[in-house]
This record gives C-alpha cells, structure tokens and sequence, in this order.
C-alpha cells in the first residue's frame, strides 16, 4: 500500500490509542471499548452475511459462547486471559462448525429461523447449567492480570485495540484471498462455483467457523470489559443488533463494521438522551434525503441536480425544526428512519458514501490487476493436453438415464467423445442436452448408466471434484459471479493453483504472494485471450452478455481442463460475437483440448465440430458427421415436426 492511502488508517490508529490519554471520564472510553469489541464481531459476521450471503441470528450465542468460555474457565479453573482467549475462540469455532450443518441444508430465511433456534437454545442451555455457568447469577470476572498486576482501564482499551487492528488485517487478508473469493462465489453461484472446482460444501463450513472464531474472541473480550456475564446479554434482540450493525454500516466494508458497531452500541443511549438524538437523527436525515436526491438526479437533466441537494437542505432545515416540538415521538420517528436506511441505502452506509464519492470524483479504482503486465494473444497458459493420444476415447457415456419423476428427460443414451475433437451435441428444445452436461459434471446423479472420463467413473463424484479432474463448463443460463469483477471471476477458476493455508495468507508470507501474483498474470492472459482485457475490474454483472458468455468460457478455462462443455455458448450473440466465439472455440481445440458443444446454431455447429449426435425426447436418433447428420431424415423430421 502507498504511504498515503495509508496515513489516514494510522492517523485513525493513532488516535484510537491517544483517546485514553484524553478522555479521562471511564463511561466514555468503556463505550468506544465495546464498539471496538462489537466491531471484532461484526467482521466476523460479515464473511456469513457479506461474503456468503447468509443470514446468521445465531451471532449473540457465538458471542455468549465466547465469553462463557472465558467466564468458565476462569470461575472453575483460574485461567488467565492469555489462557482463555485461544479457548474461546477455539470453543467458539466448534460451534460455528455445527452452525454451518443447517446452512449446507437450507438458505435465506429458513437459515434465519434455524440460527434463531440455536440462539434460543444456546441461551436456555447457559442459563439451565447452574453447575457450570452459575446460571442466572453470572459470573464475576476481575480485570486481566499484565505480569501480576491488574491492567488499567486504559491498558485494557490498548489491549482491545490492538486485537481489533490485528483482526482487521486478518480478516482483510482472508476476504481478499483465494478463500474470500470462494465465499463471494459461493453467495453468487453456487453451481458455478462447485464446477470450478471449489467445493461450496467445504468453503460455507470454513466461512462459519472464521466467523465463529472472531464472535469468540469478541464474547472473551468483552467478559473482561464488562467484568461481569449473564445469560440475559445474549439474547435474540442483540443477534438482531448485530446484523442490523451489518446491514447500516456496510456489507463486505472493514469501516462499515466500525459503524455499525458504533450505531448498535449508541442507539440504545441515544433513545435516552434528547441531544444525542437529535444530532443523530439530523445525520440519518441528511444521508436520507441525499440518497434520494442521487436517486432523482439520475434521470433529471444537470441544472436540477444542484437545485436537488439545495431543496434537499431547506427540507432538512425544516425537519430539524419540527423534531425539536415533538421529542416524545422519538422512539418510533427513529424507527422509521432505520428502515427508510435499510432499505433505501442497500449497500449500508459505507456503500452509499462510496456510490456518492464515485458520482463526484468519477470512477475510483478498487481492485487490482488492470495494470499487470500482458502477454500476447498466444495461449501458453493453457496446459497442452491430449495432443500425444489424439483420436482415443476421453469420455465414454454408457446408457445414461435420468429420470425426473415419470419424465425420462435422457433415455439409455450412449455417447464416445475423441479426445482432441468437438464434439457437437444438437437437438430441439427439452430434448435432453443440458441435462446431459448436469449428468456429465455431477449436479445430477443418473438414475441408471455409467459415465467414463479417463477410463473412471465420475457417475457419485461431487462436481467440484470432477472440475478438478479436468472437465469444465459454461451454463446455458449464464452463471458468473456477478458482485465479483471480471477478474476475480477468473480468479475463482484459478482456485485450484493455490495451496497455501490461512496462516501464510494472514501472514502473507512468500509463498502465498507468489500464488497471487501468478494466478493475476494468468487471469489476465486469460482475459486478454477472449478479448476482455479491458474489462478486468468491471463488475461481472455490469458486463455486456455477449462478454459475459466469453468471460465464462475463459473462467471454465482456467481450471486447465481437458474437456470443456459448452452449453449454447452463441445463443444470444450478435454476428460479430460469434464469428469471435468460432475463433476462440478454434484456438483452444488447437491446443489440444476436447470439446463437447450444445448449439442451436446450426452454421456454427456445421463449421465446427468434428461429430454431431442428436437428441430428441431424451434419446439418441442420429451421430455423425455434420453434414450426415444435418441430412438425416429423422433429424430433419425432429427439428421441423412433420
Ligand atoms: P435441453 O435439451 O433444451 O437443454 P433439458 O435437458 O434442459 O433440455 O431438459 C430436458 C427435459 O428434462 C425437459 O423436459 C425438462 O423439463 C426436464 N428437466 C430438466 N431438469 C429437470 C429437473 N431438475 N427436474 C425436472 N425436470 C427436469
Ligand atoms: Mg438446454
């Protein structure tokens, strides 16, 4: 990082650890303590809610967990603080582990309610076993020893500090590597990112165990703050809290969390003090009314978008006014406003701060990569495969059924792919063709048959394994990861080229830079390939769908396969896009990688593929050569009904 983009992070530090020394009443300072602690939390919580996409209410229990640990042991045992910090986040990580059970079952709002349970449940138990946690009764907790002599106010605010600054690089280093781009995958396709090679079963339990880990060490070091633990702390409203901590300040945002920390922790205080309040709700206020002033000015012409924000402060000049006649009404005014917040300013604080500076200081550039050296059109970078045994059997498909219900959407069909050839695979509509591709790449177990890749079969495997066996895929429905730049799209595919651990991507030793920098230069070679070079920190989903298509064949590129299937790559292209499509589709082959292609263009399937087989109603009716098959009477017969 240049020293100033950093100098304002160690001006923030700075003050941090200055405050102590400053403000000398301890009300105050245990405050900004525990937005510290909460902060710790909520960047754990951010990689379920952020990065996964998950709603987790099972957070307050995480939390309680931590601290219980750390009461525990030191009520029964005596542990110190140095002792008690790594067993509860330990201790913490084991139930973040039985957290992740119900996420690989269920998503959304069912997870919602099964990690209220947990939190309800986790409660009952804290308060049921007296023998243990003195149930209702707490516990008392001194404050932490430093060589024997109790630390100060002041030094536990350093300490905390201190763990919150190392937490934050931490999680900055996670969400940013390989790991945090497979949470990012997983949220935006599931099935892409399983076919990539990255297991989403293994990356939703990594991702709840690291947020399990940080609410521990929050719940462990807030036992020390408030020196004092009942089972009533923990409760659902404060699960809510925090994930209304993530949803204010900002998902995916390391300064989101410090404010929603800081809104979680001042909003009770402020529903009692008039001053406070009115200050905040002035704040609320303003960021309302200039978030709808953006909205608006979007569609006005631009002598309006000046006289926007100017009616925008009369507005709140009156609103100001009329809140200071009815403080009574507070409470539910405050309410309001969150919701108008919640919902209009989706991306939270942070996001709405980032949106408004881009509006007007132009585009800033956030990621990386667009300026790494390029290679030339060439495709090194792919693995020369099979060209030593082309002509022999890559994949053999043995009398595949698959039955959904009383529909046989593939019946007994057979088919040998030749490695080093393209593999044509046509047929009308509903005919069977994607199913195939799910059979072939494991999102579909078949109900009867066997398929050969390599002479093993593949038929029980989990996709992500049989990615990274060599066979990728696009989807007939475009499945990129639309909240990640084109890049990090790639990225994804280039998963399995990194073998470095947690601990060499906190500490970002040698080993795990070398892996970053190597997949950088490959994405962008890959990017350049397909022409999108240009496009590399440009939101996938912000990307042209004839760019989207060739975006997903170089991320299926990346996984170096041996076979790639491509399902309806041309369809929704313009002339253009395919006659560029054909060129790349060619170049590969040259490399010696095997294709099987689903297209309903038929000049593009003519000019081509080696062989075409034809489905229709989930079975075989012709194979060939293009122009055998394109004159077959059933063929015909099929496309064009009788
Ligand atoms: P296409 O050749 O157009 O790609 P598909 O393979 O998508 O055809 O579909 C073949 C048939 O299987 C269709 O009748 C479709 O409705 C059915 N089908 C595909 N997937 C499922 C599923 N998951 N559940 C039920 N029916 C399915
Ligand atoms: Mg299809």
């Amino acid at each position: 990082m240049k020293l100033k983009s950093l100098l304002p992070i160690l001006i923030a530090i700075a003050a941090l650890f200055a405050l102590p020394l400053f403000i000398h009443n301890p009300y105050y300072i245990h405050l900004v303590e525990t937005i510290l602690i909460y902060t710790i939390l909520l960047y754990g919580l951010d990689i379920v809610v952020g990065y996964v996409g998950q709603v987790s209410l099972g957070h307050a229990a995480l939390f309680g967990i931590g601290s219980y640990t750390a009461g525990v042991l030191y009520f029964h045992f005596g542990w110190t603080i140095w002792g008690t910090i790594p067993a509860s986040i330990v201790v913490t990580s084991i139930f973040g582990g039985i957290l992740a059970l119900p996420a690989l079952k269920v998503i959304g709002p069912y997870l919602a309610m099964v990690t209220l349970a947990f939190g309800t449940i986790a409660q009952i138990l804290i308060n049921e076993m007296t023998w243990m946690t003195e149930g209702p009764l707490g516990i008392k907790i001194p404050k932490p020893e430093l060589m024997g002599v109790p630390m100060t106010k002041a030094e536990y605010f350093w300490m905390v500090s201190a763990i919150l600054i190392l937490s934050l690089i931490v999680v900055d280093r996670f969400v940013k590597s390989q790991i945090g781009r497979a949470f990012e995958a997983l949220r935006d396709s599931p099935i892409a990112c399983d076919c990539m090679g990255v297991s989403v079963y293994r990356f939703k339990v990594i991702a709840f165990v690291i947020s399990a880990a940080f609410a521990g060490l929050a719940g462990c070091l807030y036992a020390y703050s408030e020196q004092y633990i009942s089972p009533n702390t923990y409760n659902n409203e404060l699960a809510v809290l925090f994930l209304l901590g993530i949803i204010m300040g900002g998902r995916k945002s390391r300064l989101g969390a410090v404010i929603g920390a800081a809104i979680i922790v001042l909003l009770p205080k402020l529903l009692d003090d008039i001053h406070l309040f009115r200050i905040v709700a002035s704040i609320i206020a303003i960021v309302v009314v200039v978030g709808a002033g953006m909205a608006l000015s979007k569609k006005v012409t631009t002598p309006r978008r000046v006289a926007i924000p100017i009616a925008g402060v009369v507005g709140l000049a009156a609103f100001s006014f009329w809140l200071n006649s009815i403080s009574d009404w507070r409470l539910s005014i405050f309410g309001f406003m969150i919701l108008l917040v919640v919902y209009y300013l989706q991306n939270g604080i942070v996001g709405f701060a980032k949106s408004f500076y881009q509006s007007i200081f132009g585009k800033v550039k956030t990621t990386r990569g667009g300026d790494a050296e390029v290679v030339d059109d060439s495709i090194s970078f792919i693995s020369a495969v099979g060209n030593q045994n082309a002509g022999s059997e890559l994949l053999k498909v043995d009398s595949i059924l698959m039955q959904f219900g009383g529909l046989k959407a593939l019946n007994n069909v057979d088919l040998s792919i030749k490695r080093g050839t393209i593999h044509g695979l046509i047929g009308p509509n509903g005919s069977g063709k994607s199913t195939m591709m799910n059979v072939l790449t494991g999102i579909y177990t078949p109900t009867a048959g066997n398929v050969l890749y390599a002479g093993e079969s593949v038929v029980g495997k989990t996709s992500s394994d049989i990615a990274l066996s060599g066979i990728a895929r696009t989807f007939q429905n475009v499945q990129l990861f639309g909240e990640m730049t084109a890049i990090q799209n790639i990225l994804v595919g280039l998963h399995h080229t990194f073998k470095s651990n947690m601990l060499e991507i906190a500490l970002h030793l040698p080993r795990y830079k070398k892996e970053e920098a190597d997949a950088y230069a490959r994405a962008m070679a890959l990017l350049k390939f397909v022409g999108l070079d240009d496009l590399a920190n440009e939101e996938a989903r912000n990307l042209p769908y004839g760019k989207q298509r060739l975006l997903e064949i170089a991320r299926a590129l990346a996984l170096d396969p041996e076979l790639l299937l491509l399902d309806e790559p041309a369809a929704g292209l313009t002339a253009p896009d395919i006659k560029e499509l054909l060129r790349i589709i060619r170049k590969i082959r040259d490399n010696g990688i095997t294709f099987i292609l689903i297209e309903h263009h038929m000049d593009v399937v003519m000019s081509v593929c080696d062989t075409v087989s034809v489905l229709d109603f989930g079975q075989k009716i012709a194979e060939g050569k293009p122009a055998e098959v394109q004159a077959d009477e059933k063929v015909i017969h099929a496309y064009l009904g009788t």
